[in-house]
């Protein structure tokens, strides 16, 4: 028989059984800061919330088919992340931007209601945050969630009706003239001068002149960057810059990238700014300390075979990406500090021809051609971490 307290006790276990806690409020360590931030956010919008009183749980799990997070819509909202991408995105420099994008994202879908969005603008830029779902023509879903567009982002996310800012137009709203030349790499000879790479079969690859360009073959099993630093501080790229190569490359897949690169190269940690191609087509703009590229974009411009003109103008904060002479995107420089490294990247094992490699400054740079000193380049060679597509949500 049951006393009477065992029996009060287990009619109170049913109960609360029943009734769940639509209040519950539970937010892994992990995640307070974001969800603070989404709360500070919304307020300055004028949209209160009050998740510690009104409920919400966010936790991690494992989630399968690639998901990097899940939002599960019972009382209160429930949102899962996958514990093995945050992990993996917490090792890199943009850790902080992608974990508030990924939690915004899913209290995008829990607390205001939204769906997934896949417009894009005219410059290719996902119109919201809230990208995700079905790929659309098979597009990864990275998103410059950086400085200005992180911005905008925001502001969308609460306001869908709020209008385009203007880097999303494929108009060049910036004078990118008045660079003057002055290193330029020929590879119409063996001169080390007009070659700067260091000519010969080496263990990691072969270098050599072919036709009047500079041929390299990759040995390497993982894509790398071959830079050169210029012996001269006044070609810094934390100047105002122009830096230009046309390139070629044959490898096994039309999806692997090869492009122009500068940056730091002193210790494993540096990082390196990078703009790729591929033979499909598409542009990827990024920093090699970022988890994946900033995003990718289909370019008209871009031939599928050949020779491909790619330039990149830095000017104040800004860099301006340009395919075959047509300007082909803006976005704000991810390097710190200072370097006179200068470069192209290779695909594991691809064979990539180089030509007319130019770098620019500023005409009114006290600075005449004679000055750079092209005998003491350095060569160095960085391994690359093959480009991680960020995950849907
Ligand atoms: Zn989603």
């Amino acid at each position: 028989m049951f006393s009477k307290v065992t029996l009060l006790s287990l009619l109170m276990g049913l109960f609360l059984n029943a009734c769940k806690d639509v209040n519950e409020y539970r937010i892994d360590p992990a995640f307070d800061v974001y969800v603070q931030r989404f709360e500070e956010e919304a307020a300055k919008r004028n949209q209160a919330f009050h998740f510690e009183t009104d409920g919400l749980i966010v936790e991690f799990a494992n989630l399968k088919d690639d998901q990097a997070g899940l939002c599960h819509f019972e009382h209160p909202i429930r949102i899962e992340v996958d514990r093995t991408y945050w992990q993996k995105i917490s090792n890199t420099a943009g850790a902080d931007a992608m974990k508030e994008n990924l939690i915004f994202h899913e209290m995008g879908h829990g607390i205001l209601g939204r769906k997934h969005l896949n417009d894009v603008f005219e410059n290719g830029d996902w119109k919201s945050m809230m990208c995700g779902g079905t790929k659309v023509n098979n597009r990864p879903w990275n998103i410059n969630y950086r400085r200005q567009r992180r911005i905008y982002y925001i502001d969308e996310l609460f306001n869908q009706s709020i209008s385009a800012p203007p880097y999303t137009t494929t108009q060049l709203l910036q004078d990118t003239t008045g660079f003057v030349n002055v290193m330029t790499l020929s590879f119409d000879s063996n001169k080390k001068t007009d070659t700067g790479w260091n000519l010969g079969d080496f263990s990691t690859h072969t270098m050599l002149i072919d036709n009047k360009r500079l041929k390299c073959v990759s040995k390497y099993t993982t894509s790398s960057a071959l830079l050169l630093t210029v012996q001269n501080q006044a070609v810094d790229f934390r100047n105002d810059f122009s830096f230009e190569f046309n390139i070629e490359c044959q490898s096994n897949s039309a999806s692997d990238k090869y492009g122009l690169t500068f940056g730091i190269n002193n210790t494993t940690n540096d990082t390196i700014e990078y703009f790729k191609i591929d033979r499909q087509q598409n542009m990827f703009m990024g920093n090699s300390g970022w988890y994946g590229f900033y995003t990718q974009l289909r370019r008209n411009e871009l031939k599928p075979s050949g020779n491909n003109k790619l330039k990149i103008i830095r000017v104040g904060a800004s860099l301006y990406y340009f395919i075959n002479n047509v300007y082909a995107y803006q976005t704000e420089i991810e390097l710190q500090g200072s370097g006179t490294n200068f470069g192209f990247i290779i695909p594991a094992r691809a064979t990539i021809w180089l030509d007319a490699m130019k770098i620019g400054l500023k005409g009114n740079a006290k600075l005449s051609p004679q000055t750079i000193d092209v005998r003491n380049l350095k060569f160095s060679i960085k391994a690359l971490e093959n480009s991680d597509q960020l995950r849907a949500n």
